[in-house]
């Protein structure tokens, strides 16, 4: 495709590996975060690899500057460090635009002008139609049960014709931008010419489906980018060779498979680490009320009592 660049910003030689910690400024971090920036660093440090701090900001309504600078304050606290520019999302969202004008060009993605309600009321018509949607699929092998993927999407504007849609447009309709996932896998294999997979440390080759989340959002009209846009062209642009990252987003994996295929991107290997439990096996997340960083560090924890509250050794 047009817009896609063929070569990482930086050369970087193929067996060194180059890994990331991609925090989104949407709150203080928390011990899982601590766990997994320190996954990520130690699996550059222990090969002479290069370790990249991304700020994942692209979302205006939930990230502040404030957050940014807590995060890196706590991970500088915690005796991480890292190589070269801290690459802001926010500050290149022309860059994601133009990867998704690249698919809306090729057809990959089309205009979804439905409602949050219209959505669950097409779904509510299918499953009482005699061909159900396809059930979600688990996608993580381990088991762990993935919130962010829900009822899958129906299709409906995905059969909208081409002047029907660009009439809602030019009357200033708002819509998503959504991938056409079976186009795309497609479109994806026949130019892989193979089944399409992605390696695991973990888990070993996993067949890439989209099945399990559909024909996903991967921007809007007012913001041209998403999740699964940035950090594939970013992981890409920064010459990430391991992606390291929770189980919970395991089944993104797929999708971000896919658009580096379209885009004959490099192909990453990925080391999805489990998610830190607390001692009733919940996982830490912050909207659960497990402690920030930034209060461990008020109530005076050191930083190797921060790392063992984490489960891990302290920094040498
Ligand atoms: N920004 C994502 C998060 O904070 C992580 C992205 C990634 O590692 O791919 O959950």
């Amino acid at each position: 495709m047009s817009s896609s660049p063929s070569a990482p910003a930086s050369s970087t030689a193929v067996s060194v590996p180059v890994t990331r910690f991609a925090p989104s400024p949407t709150g203080y971090l928390h011990l899982g975060h601590a766990y997994s920036a320190r996954f990520a660093w130690a699996a550059a440090r222990a090969s002479g690899g290069r370790f990249l701090l991304r700020i994942e900001d692209i979302d205006r309504t939930r990230c502040r500057p404030e957050f940014t600078e807590a995060l890196i304050d706590d991970l500088r606290f915690l005796g991480l460090s890292w190589d070269g520019e801290v690459r802001v999302q926010s500050a290149h969202r022309a860059e994601y635009a133009d990867v998704l004008d690249a698919l809306q060009a090729q057809a990959l993605v089309y205009p979804c002008f439905c409602t949050r309600a219209e959505i669950a009321s097409e779904i509510r018509q299918a499953e009482t139609a005699p061909h159900d949607l396809p059930a979600p699929e688990p996608v993580s092998p381990s088991g762990l049960p993935v919130p962010q993927v829900g009822r899958l999407y129906p299709g409906t504007c995905r059969r909208l014709s081409r002047d029907e849609a660009d009439a809602r447009i030019a009357h200033g309709q708002s819509y998503a931008l959504r991938l056409d996932s079976t186009r795309a896998l497609e479109r994806a294999q026949t130019l892989a010419s193979r089944p399409l997979v992605f390696y695991d440390r973990r888990f070993g080759e996993v067949p890439v489906t989209l099945s399990h989340v559909g024909d996903v959002v991967l921007g809007r009209k007012e913001v041209r980018a998403s999740y699964h846009v940035a950090v594939t062209l970013d992981d890409q642009l920064q010459g990430v060779t391991l992606v390291t990252r929770g189980e919970d987003l395991f089944h993104a994996t797929h999708i971000h498979r896919v658009l580096q295929t379209l885009f004959g991107w490099r192909e990453p290997e990925y080391a999805h680490h489990p998610l830190l439990t607390d001692s009733h096996g919940e996982r830490l997340a912050k909207r659960r009320g497990s402690p920030s960083l930034r209060s461990l560090r008020n109530e005076g924890r050191s930083a190797a009592e921060i790392w063992a509250l984490a489960g891990l050794p302290p920094l040498a």
